[in-house]
């Protein structure tokens, strides 16, 4: 049996074992020397808020450029790097890149906060409350320009230690944000409990709109956020008759194609001269 993550580390391929199998060995196998080799780097998608026709940050994704394989997409390689717990030095990474980024951004005279994915992962080891203000001030970003975002999968998990950690955390100025929100495990009953600044929508809601029933859930999701003092933004948005339909329902802040791909820093200069929302939809 291979499980190759000790330090003599080795992979048995056997005959039975499918392809889907053999390159889930080899990207697990890889991963560990992913982090020493800079095969990793950050892209970077804009959040815009349609009724200000304004920027108002920007989400941090991370990228493998596999030297063989070529581009591993984040859903492949995210959850192997958690089973293999390789998720942790990992996302340490991600967020040092990410604030550094975000710091060097405001010395261009570009103010926007920086979100950061965080697997549940991380509050099951035991420092992420000591990690996130010695990542800050490595990085010399001011707190309330960092905002972490967390999945519903964490119900599974004890929700009573991540809540006191979020509260850590967010005692110190950083935001926190429900990612994918109503796609996973609900996490409804938990909402009044759970210290949190932001619900993201989940972008299949936003493909769903056209549909008479699925508009009356996110209307409802966002009538209940707003009792909540919570913000909430729109994932997915790809077209106008998107921005249509969720600024309908009261939603403006949104992230998607139709804005902006996530991009390398390079491009980000560019794309800030260029940024312009349609007047249609701004009106
Ligand atoms: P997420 O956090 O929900 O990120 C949004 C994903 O949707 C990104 O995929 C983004 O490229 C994609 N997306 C954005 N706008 C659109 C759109 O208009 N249409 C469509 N079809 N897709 C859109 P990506 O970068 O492949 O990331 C997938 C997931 O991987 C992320 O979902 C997040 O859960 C995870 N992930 C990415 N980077 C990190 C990281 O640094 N750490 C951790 N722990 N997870 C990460
Ligand atoms: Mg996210
Ligand atoms: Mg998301
Ligand atoms: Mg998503």
């Amino acid at each position: 049996k291979a499980k190759g993550l000790g330090k003599n580390q080795y992979c048995i391929y056997t005959e039975d074992m499918g392809v889907k199998e053999v390159r889930k060995m080899e990207l697990e196998k890889d991963l560990q020397l992913a982090i020493e080799q800079q095969q990793f780097y950050m892209v970077y998608q804009p959040k815009c808020n349609v009724r200000t026709n304004s920027l108002v940050g920007f989400e941090a994704l991370i990228r493998w450029q596999h030297p063989r394989l070529g581009q591993i997409s984040p859903g492949e390689f995210i959850p192997i790097a958690e089973e293999t717990g390789l998720v942790i030095p990992m996302t340490k990474w991600v967020l040092l890149e990410a604030c550094r980024q975000c710091k060097e951004w405001q010395s261009q005279g570009i103010y926007q906060p920086i979100s950061v994915n965080l697997s549940v992962r991380l509050f099951q080891t035991d420092n992420l409350t000591e990690l996130i203000p010695w990542v800050l001030q490595e990085t010399g970003l001011e707190p309330e320009m960092l905002e972490l975002e967390i999945t519903e999968s964490m119900v599974f998990h004890d929700i009573n230690d991540i809540i006191l950690q979020l509260h850590r955390i967010r005692n110190t100025g950083v935001r926190i944000s429900m990612d994918d929100f109503g796609t996973g495990y609900s996490s409804i009953g938990l909402l009044d409990r759970l210290p949190i600044d932001t619900l993201k929508l989940d972008r299949l809601f936003t493909y769903d709109l056209d549909t008479p029933s699925k508009r009356a859930i996110v209307h409802a999701i966002i009538l209940m956020a707003e009792k909540l003092h919570l913000e909430v933004i729109a994932e997915g948005v790809e077209n106008e008759e998107h921005i249509e339909f969720l600024t309908e329902l009261g939603c403006y802040v949104m992230q998607g194609y139709y804005y902006g791909k996530p991009m390398k820093n390079e491009q980000i200069g560019e794309w800030i001269q260029d940024f312009q929302v349609p007047e249609k939809v701004s009106s």
